[in-house]
C-alpha cells in the first residue's frame, strides 16, 4: 500500500508539497515557498530514499523550496518541462536576491536547479526509481505548466497543479482526455467563483487601453512577469493595438519573454507571441523609462500587484494625471498596493501613500479554471477517482469537495502533514 503525505498548500495557497511513498522509495511533487518574514517551506523530508522532485509549474509557491531540497541532496533529480526548468531558474535567483540571506540555502544550490533537471515534454513517460512512472500533461495555467500523473503498484494518481481548462491567448487549455486515474490531488483556488466570459474581459481591456491612449493618456498595466505579461501582449496583438500604439515591456517580463522565445512549443500561439515580441519595445535603462511615459503609450511591467519592481517607477510617473490609466489584470491579494488601489484609489508605494487621480481599471485575466470549469474537468477524468482538495482557502477546498460529493464522488480536504493510504 502506498501513502501520500500533504506537506503544504492544505486549506491555503502557498508552499505546495506532496510526498508519495511506495515501499522503500519516495517521490516529491512540488516543493514551494510561502513568502513572509522569514519565508517558510514545507517540512523537510528524508532525502535518502527520495527518487526525485516533480515540479508542476514555475510559480514559486510550487518550486521555491527546491534549492533547499537540493542543498540536502545535491544529486537529486528534478522532473519538469524545459520551459518550467528555465523559468524556475530565473525565479529562484530573483527570490534569492530579494531575500538577502534569509533563505536556508546558498547560491551554489540555485545553480543545481538547472543542472539536476531531467526535462520531460508533455505526454512523455519516464520511469523513476523502481516503483514510479511519471507522465506530464499540459495544465494550461502558464507556459510549461503540467499536471503530474504517477503510476505505482498498478495504480495511478494525478496532481493537477494549478490548471486552466479554458484556452487563453497564451496557453492552450489543459489536456482534457486524461487517462484513467485512481486518485486526483486538485487545486481549489477559484472553487467559489465564476469567471466572466473570456472574450468580454479581453474586449473590455482593449477598450480601456484604446480609449486612454487615444485621449492622450499613458496606460500602465502592472502584470506578473510569468504568464500575465505575455498574455496581455498577445491580446493587444490580436486586437491590433500593438500596430497603433507604442507598447513597452519592462521588469522581469523581459527575461521571461526571452525564455519563451526559446520554447515556442509551450506557448499556445507561438506566431502571435513572436509577432507581439517584434512589435513591442523592450526597456533597457532609465532613459527608456522616461521616454516610455508619453501620451498614447502603453507600458506592461511587473509586479502584478504593484508590490515592487519597475511597476513602482511607472506608478509614480502616471498616478497623478486623470488622462492616464492603471489597469490591473490579476487577483489582488488583500494587503498589497494593488488591492489598496482598487479599494481606495490610493496606494502605498515605497513607504509613501499616493492619492491616485489616474483612472483605475480591473480586467481579471484568470489563469485558473473557475468553479464550473474545475468540476467539468475533474468529473470527466475516467476511473471514478477519489479526490483530495488542496491549494485554496478552507471554504474553497470544502466547496469543491461538496460539489464532488454531490455527484457521488469521494472527496477529502486534508490537513497539513496528514498521511493517507492510496
Ligand atoms: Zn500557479
Amino acid at each position: 500500500m502506498a501513502e501520500i503525505t500533504f506537506l503544504g498548500a492544505t486549506k491555503e495557497i502557498g508552499k505546495a508539497g506532496y510526498l508519495l511513498e511506495e515501499q522503500d522509495e519516495t517521490l516529491l511533487v512540488d516543493y514551494g515557498v510561502k513568502f513572509g518574514n522569514p519565508p517558510t517551506f514545507p517540512d523537510m523530508v528524508y532525502t535518502s530514499n527520495l527518487q526525485g522532485v516533480a515540479i508542476t509549474h514555475a510559480h514559486l509557491d510550487h518550486s521555491g523550496g527546491v534549492p533547499w531540497i537540493l542543498s540536502k541532496n545535491p544529486h537529486l533529480s528534478l522532473f519538469c518541462t524545459p520551459a518550467t526548468r528555465d523559468i524556475v531558474t530565473l525565479l529562484v535567483h530573483d527570490m534569492y536576491k530579494i531575500s538577502r540571506g534569509r533563505l536556508p540555502f546558498s547560491k551554489k544550490d540555485l545553480a543545481r536547479v538547472n543542472r539536476q533537471c531531467q526535462a520531460l515534454t508533455y505526454e512523455e513517460t519516464m520511469p523513476i526509481g523502481r516503483h514510479f512512472e511519471m507522465t506530464l500533461f499540459n495544465a494550461g495555467h502558464i507556459p510549461g505548466s503540467s499536471m503530474v500523473s504517477v503510476r505505482y503498484n498498478g495504480k495511478r494518481i494525478l496532481f493537477t497543479g494549478d490548471f486552466n481548462a479554458t484556452e487563453s491567448r497564451l496557453c492552450a487549455g489543459a489536456r482534457n482526455n486524461l487517462p484513467k486515474h485512481d486518485y486526483v490531488v486538485t487545486e481549489s483556488t477559484y472553487a467559489r467563483r465564476i469567471n466572466p466570459d473570456r472574450e468580454k474581459i479581453e474586449q473590455d481591456l482593449v477598450d480601456t487601453v484604446i480609449e486612454t491612449a487615444e485621449s492622450g493618456g499613458t496606460v500602465l498595466i502592472p502584470a506578473f512577469a510569468v504568464g500575465r505579461s505575455q498574455e496581455v501582449m498577445c491580446i493587444l496583438e490580436n486586437y491590433g493595438v500593438l500596430d497603433n500604439f507604442p507598447t513597452h515591456i519592462d521588469g522581469m517580463a523581459r527575461a521571461v519573454n526571452k525564455i519563451l522565445l526559446k520554447h515556442p512549443e509551450y506557448v499556445g500561439s507561438p506566431r502571435d507571441f513572436e509577432s507581439a515580441m517584434k512589435k513591442t519595445h523592450t526597456i533597457h535603462n532609465n532613459r527608456d523609462r522616461d521616454a516610455a511615459v508619453a501620451p498614447g503609450n502603453i507600458i506592461i511591467s511587473p509586479a502584478g500587484m504593484l508590490k515592487g519592481g519597475a511597476s513602482h517607477v511607472y506608478f509614480k510617473k502616471v498616478h497623478d494625471d486623470p488622462r492616464n490609466a492603471i489597469v490591473l489584470v490579476s487577483f489582488q491579494i488583500p494587503g498589497t498596493p494593488g488591492a489598496e488601489l482598487l479599494a481606495k484609489k490610493m496606494a502605498t508605494v515605497g513607504n509613501r501613500l499616493y492619492k491616485v487621480t489616474a483612472k483605475v481599471r480591473y480586467h481579471h485575466l484568470s489563469s485558473h479554471s473557475d468553479a464550473n470549469g474545475m468540476l467539468e474537468m475533474l468529473s470527466n477524468i475516467p476511473g471514478d477517482p477519489e479526490f483530495f482538495l488542496i491549494h485554496g482557502e478552507p471554504e474553497s477546498c470544502e466547496a469543491l469537495a461538496q460539489k464532488l460529493r454531490e455527484i457521488g464522488r469521494k472527496a477529502t480536504v486534508p490537513e497539513r502533514n496528514e498521511t493517507y493510504q492510496v
